[in-house]
């Protein structure tokens, strides 16, 4: 299958996306994909002060010369986040001219477009500016709310118009970062295989095969997105966007994202700043999915096969007793209260857990080689991001390996959904498994601390 077919069966999944346009030039393209899908409706081009410059004025006045009576409205602050308040500052603009917004920008301006315009009721088209995020495409958006970020519900953008020649052109680091972001799909898609072997969390097909089926190959050329070849980047962006049908696919964020981003959300909501600078999602996301590829390699070379259920079930907590770890786990967090509510909603008692440990033992070889067919060696990982330039050690973003190992038992219990971590603890291999990964020889030997240049 050629890029083309892909993104036709691609768009068959999607519930809200109706079109993808991708290709070198394609800005010429939003006067026409606009008029097709918002008849009689006149834009808003939002933009910031840097993507106006790069293609936000070019848009603009396509849209003036194909007629359309455009406005515009450019967030007036050189540096902002996905804020409430920005949002509240879109939603306005396009209430008081009752225009449909026209995103040009990168993962923030997109995200604003995106809930703005769902509380207005109507859609909208995103015009992206670089590779960084596989938010462009899904549902949902990511915004601090009175301090706290948080994914609010809402529909994806109904066109998605990708000028390959603007993607290439963005700063280095975006790519980057989004190539790590297309990375996690890797370690998330074998704990989703994790999920689905509990049963509390099947695959879905249509939302697994849209994406996984074709993510070693979109991958594939790190050395390409690092040098900004048009085709390089061409595929990352399709892999960001494929992503995101898969999630609206799925309804939820679970085939692009499961322990690789709960490392994020801490460093997110713990405020983390590298350098005086909060670090990009995709950076953050580079440490998580090395950390859980370290994890799958020390997990697949152990033996489930010979597994002492019964013991293993004996000594299974019971949920007063994980309630209790969880809060004293938490106690000094932001949120002292999130493991708990956690480990109330995914707590499994002793039978569930007899099942899912005698499933393991009866089928360790098969599973175990899935796995290692699913998820890249830490190794190799590491190589990968060497090359397109994102973060392979968690000093480059600023973070210590006793930081990050401290995070490890957060993460398992940041959300409701089942990780490599449940299954470990079911297991009884938790602490090895951490051992492995930072005790001497291990992927991030506390011993051997790096330290950023
Ligand atoms: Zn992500």
């Amino acid at each position: 299958m050629n890029s083309k077919e892909r993104i036709a069966k691609a768009l068959s999944v999607a519930s809200d996306t109706r079109v993808f346009e991708m290709g070198e030039g394609f800005v010429s393209k939003v006067p026409e994909v606009f008029a097709s899908l918002f008849p009689g409706r006149m834009p808003l081009v939002v933009a910031d002060i840097n993507t106006w410059r790069v293609a936000g004025q070019k848009v603009y006045q396509l849209l003036l010369e194909a007629g359309f009576e455009t406005g515009v409205f450019i967030i007036p602050d050189r540096e902002f986040h996905a804020e409430w308040k920005y949002v509240m500052m879109v939603e306005e603009a396009l209430k008081a001219s009752g225009t449909v917004a026209v995103a040009l920008g990168s993962g923030v301006i997109n995200d604003l477009c995106k809930l703005s315009s769902s509380h207005l009721g109507q859609s909208y088209v995103c015009v992206p500016t670089a590779a960084s995020v596989d938010g462009y495409s899904s549902f949902g958006a990511s915004i601090a709310y009175e301090g706290v970020k948080q994914t609010f519900d809402c529909p994806a953008p109904v066109a998605i118009v990708a000028d390959v020649s603007v993607i290439a052109a963005a700063p280095k680091e975006m790519t980057a970062a989004g190539y790590a972001d297309l990375a996690a799909k890797i370690p998330a898609g074998g704990e989703w295989m994790i999920a689905d072997a509990f049963g509390t969390e099947p695959i879905i097909p249509e939302a697994w095969h849209v994406l996984q089926d074709v993510l070693s190959d979109l991958l594939a050329d790190p050395e390409g997105v690092s040098a900004g070849e048009p085709s390089a980047i061409a595929s990352l962006f399709e892999g960001l966007t494929l992503s995101g049908f898969a999630m609206q696919a799925a309804r939820s964020s679970r085939p692009a994202s499961c322990t690789d981003h709960l490392f994020s959300h801490y460093l997110d909501m713990t405020h983390h700043t590298y350098r005086g600078k909060l670090q990009s999602h995709g950076f953050q996301v580079a440490i998580g999915t090395l950390t859980m590829c370290a994890f799958f390699d020390e997990f697949c070379k152990l033996d489930l096969s010979t597994l002492d259920v019964d013991a293993l079930v004996k000594a299974w907590p019971t949920l007063e007793q994980e309630q209790k770890r969880a809060l004293a786990l938490f106690e000094d967090f932001v949120d002292p209260k999130l493991g708990y509510d956690v480990i109330t909603k995914k707590y499994q008692g002793p039978e569930d857990v007899r099942r899912e440990l005698e499933y393991y033992k009866a089928h360790w070889a098969e599973l175990r080689d899935a796995y290692r067919a699913q998820v890249y060696p830490f190794s190799k990982m590491k190589r990968l991001f060497e090359i397109v330039g994102a973060p392979s050690d968690p000093s480059h973003i600023g973070v210590t390996r006793s930081q990050l190992k401290a995070m490890v038992p957060k993460t398992q219990l940041m959300r409701w959904r089942i990780n490599l971590l449940d299954l470990a603890l079911r297991a009884g291999i938790y602490d090895r498994l951490v051992e492995a990964v930072f005790g001497p020889g291990g992927a991030w030997d506390l011993s051997k601390e790096v330290k950023d240049n």
